[in-house]
């Protein structure tokens, strides 16, 4: 079998593989290439279907979140399944989204931005809308943009800490009393206003969303504006074989619910920012099984590579095994720990990852749900900065809720 599709071995560390069009399944791939890096495998199919199933069902303007997961082979498919706006945090997103969709809406959705990325945001990429969370940040993008009279801009509200695995509230946001001054400083100053929040990422409570949104129209009635924008944020859970969440309806009805008790203007547009519910099922890793001490194996991938979350976060992962030619010795499923290939004793994710009991060194595993803060967060350190990339025409190792199919459950190949 010819491999020449694949990106091959030596690939310095961020370079941007080229769209490989060509779609194997991962097994097959594996037993053409026999990874000895990890192999990232895109399912492009699977992104288009997310993205569609997304944007059919949420009522309002969807905005990817392109922090997490920016290969433009994932943008594409997205594309693909109908998203048409994205929400960038750095210039170097804004650009790369620019380049691939002369058409996209691009929204510059990070509080405090350096003056030349707004800038170059403004003038050279067409980029309107900007996100802020205090009047120095205000006054900044006033500045760069020399008093544009076309500016949308959206106050980012801090929330109180909710159901969600991770808080994104510490960081950014203004406090209601704030949020509602600003508001007033907006609409004197921009075409359009909006307000945003972000209830934390991996949001298991749907009405961790009603709260925010009632939160949030308290501060808009407070503040006396007209809204434009309202912006529910990102934080969409995906499956994993801890969390098997509410279908995405549920979390929309409740959004819908909240809003339509506002007594917004007839005008004014819900937008969300969804990363990690469009593309967690859409990329996962095969990694090559280096060692076994135990119930722990040395694997190739960690926690300085795609595997970031399954370290100190200790997100669990579908996996299945992917066995180099040996027969199983019919044994079930047992819990392993993984240790990643750096010298660091932080590189080490407990799970526990189900896998058959006999797994062995040379074998491989392939690990689910790493589409969303996945292979983004490699680096290059202790010298594990190698990966193939292809594209595969598998489903995810774990179904949506959606779809009302299996379970969170691991699905391991005998
Ligand atoms: C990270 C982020 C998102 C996406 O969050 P998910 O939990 O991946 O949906 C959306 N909006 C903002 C402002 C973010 O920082």
């Amino acid at each position: 079998m010819k491999i020449e599709n694949f990106r091959t071995s030596v690939v310095p560390l961020r370079r941007r593989a080229a769209n490989v069009r060509r779609l194997l399944s991962v097994d097959a791939a594996v037993f053409a290439e026999r990874p000895t890096v990890p192999m990232q495998c895109l399912r492009p199919e699977t992104l288009a279907a997310e993205a569609r199933r997304f944007t059919a069902a949420f009522g309002g303007i969807v905005l990817y979140a392109v922090k997490c997961n920016p290969e433009p082979a994932v943008l594409h498919a997205l594309v693909g399944g109908g998203v048409r706006h994205f929400d960038c945090a750095s210039l170097t997103e804004v650009r790369l989204v620019r380049r691939l969709f002369p058409e996209a809406g691009i929204h510059f959705m990070h509080p405090v931005k350096s003056r030349a990325a707004i800038r170059e945001a403004y003038a050279d990429h067409g980029v309107r809308t900007f996100v802020l969370d205090s009047a120095a940040e205000l006054a900044k993008i006033r500045d760069e943009t020399d008093f544009a009279p076309d500016l949308a801009l959206v106050v980012r509200l801090a929330l109180p800490k909710g159901g969600a695995r991770l808080d994104l509230s510490g960081k950014f946001g203004a406090a209601p009393a704030e949020a509602a001054c600003l508001l007033r400083a907006v609409r004197s100053a921009a075409a359009q206003v909006g307000v945003s929040f972000h209830v934390g990422s991996q949001c298991l409570d749907p009405s961790a969303y009603a709260r925010a949104v009632a939160l949030a129209g308290e501060v808009v009635a407070a503040a006396g504006v007209d809204l434009d924008i309202f912006d529910v944020g990102g934080g969409f859970p995906a499956s994993y074989p801890d969390a098997e969440p509410a279908p995405l309806a549920d979390y929309f009805a409740a959004i819908e619910r909240a809003v339509v008790q506002l007594d917004l203007p007839g005008t004014c547009a819900v937008w969300c920012e969804p990363g990690r519910a469009l593309v967690a099922a859409g990329q996962s890793v095969v990694v090559e099984v280096l060692g076994r001490r135990g119930d722990f194996l040395f694997i190739n991938d960690g926690v300085y590579g795609a595997l970031a979350d399954a370290g100190s976060l200790n997100f669990r992962y579908p996996c299945r095994l992917i066995r180099n030619g040996r027969r199983s010795d019919g044994s079930g499923l047992a819990a392993f720990g993984l240790f990643g290939p750096t010298c660091d004793s932080a590189d080490r994710m407990d799970g526990p990852f189900l896998l058959p009991a006999d797994v062995a060194e040379g074998d491989w595993i392939e690990i689910g749900q790493l589409g969303a803060y996945g292979a983004v967060l490699r680096t290059g350190f202790n010298g594990f900065d190698q990966v193939l990339q292809i594209e595969v025409s598998d489903p995810p190792l774990v179904r949506t809720p959606d779809e009302g199919l299996e379970a969170a459950a691991a699905v391991c190949a005998a």
